[in-house]
């Protein structure tokens, strides 16, 4: 789960971490009167859930409480278009108001999981402020790591070692390291998956100070952390996955082609993908609808997948083990009755209970594209596609 940028600054703070003093607003009103109490001299920031919201609009500096109000007026209600986003954008419901910093150099600083060392790494680089990425790829000897290593944890020679690479010596070497390892406990304490701070701003001051933050959680450790999941914002999320997971469906994953799958198994669900696409399709979501005990599940998914406009024809795909392909073909039949999956759609049936599923097919007097195999499947499943295009 990704935080807002004031959710995972508050949680930084709480372990330590420096931040702006700043509060959320609403309403253009809201945020003229935390301006007024910040002093007026703010800079206004949207609260969506992307990187990039400088360059698209979504990061104003003002000097007044007037222009903070202007600047909410013109962010709030937005839909923010950035490089991570797409074409759509994301809506902005929220800005953060906070006290301008006098910026003297801008660093980079996060903790991420490394997947090949299998630990946490913490990244430091002093090219903050842009595009990490596009560091990384042009200039790779400014980007420092430091592995975590379990047993030992994040040590305080490795902070010197990152803080002295990204230039922190003298009065800054101690606070950089103590605000590392800050940052890594907050990681490992909340399960995180990526802990940013870009940029992590030298003052004129000559003090510390994250001016920026991003959060998110590793999903499969929701169940140990209660307290974040009242942070979750569903807005910011694709609706249909939302939709999905709030009727207990956990692994639908909205994808860009334009053919539906629904599939039974992770595994033959991502065959299925590449089978797609190997006959020159697209799929238009992943779902494996695992082992389906009742039609509701069935229907329910099958209605998440016939309301997307991008979706032009539909492939089930089971191969029934403890799912029973009769329970499918059931949920297949009434989405269609009920007009819940109005898109040509092509079913292939194997497995538990195969008879007893394609009895039903065949009962049910439906316009159904048949196939036996896997290939043969796909193949429908591209030409009706192409067909309905
Ligand atoms: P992002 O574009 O989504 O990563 O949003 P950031 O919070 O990183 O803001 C983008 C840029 O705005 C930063 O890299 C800074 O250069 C600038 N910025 C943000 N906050 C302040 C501030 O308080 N003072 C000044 N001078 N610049 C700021
Ligand atoms: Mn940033």
């Amino acid at each position: 789960m990704k935080l807002h940028e004031y959710q995972a600054k508050e949680l930084l703070a709480e372990y330590g971490v420096p931040i702006p003093r700043g509060q959320i607003a609403r309403t253009p009103e809201e945020a003229h009167s935390a301006a007024s109490e910040l002093g007026g001299k703010v800079v206004v920031k949207a609260q969506a859930l992307t990187g990039g919201r400088g360059k698209g609009g979504g990061v104003k500096l003002v000097n007044s409480a007037d222009e903070a109000k202007e600047a909410a007026s013109e962010i709030l209600g937005m839909q923010l278009v950035t490089h991570q986003t797409g074409p759509a954008g994301l809506p902005v419901h929220t800005v953060l108001v906070e006290e301008q910093i006098e910026i003297e150099r801008e660093l980079y600083l996060s903790v991420a999981i490394d997947n090949s060392a299998g630990k946490p790494v913490v990244i430091a680089s002093a090219a903050g402020g842009m595009d990490i990425e596009a560091v990384a790829e042009s200039n790779p000897e400014k980007i420092n790591r430091q592995l975590v290593y379990p047993h030992s944890g994040f040590q305080p020679f490795q902070g010197r070692a990152l803080a002295f690479a990204t230039g922190l010596d003298g009065d800054l070497l101690r606070p950089a390291s103590d605000l590392m390892s800050n940052l890594v406990k907050a990681f490992e304490e909340n399960d995180g998956a990526i802990a940013e701070i870009n940029p992590l701003v030298v003052t004129s001051e000559g003090t510390l100070i994250a001016a920026d933050a991003k959060f998110s959680t590793d999903d499969n450790a929701d169940f140990r952390h209660f307290e974040l999941a009242e942070l979750r914002d569903a807005t910011q999320e694709d609706q249909r996955e939302v939709e999905a997971k709030d009727a207990g469906i956990e692994n639908y994953v909205k994808l860009d082609g334009n053919i539906g799958c629904l599939v039974n198994g992770a595994g033959l669900a991502m065959a299925t993908m590449d089978a797609l696409n190997f006959e020159g399709g697209e799929p238009a979501n992943f779902l494996d609808i695992g082992t389906a005990n009742s039609a509701d599940s069935v229907v329910t998914a099958l209605k998440i997948i016939g309301s997307d406009p991008d979706v032009s024809a539909v492939l089930v795909n089971i191969f029934g083990g403890l799912a029973r392909v009769d329970i499918i073909a059931d949920g297949v039949v009434i989405a269609k009755n009920e007009g819940l999956l109005p898109q040509p759609t092509v079913v292939r049936l194997a497995g538990t209970n195969v008879e007893e599923g394609l009895e039903i097919l065949d009962n049910s007097g439906l316009e159904l594209t048949r196939a036996d195999g896997f290939a043969e499947a796909a193949q429908k499943a591209v030409a009706a596609a192409t067909n309905a295009n």
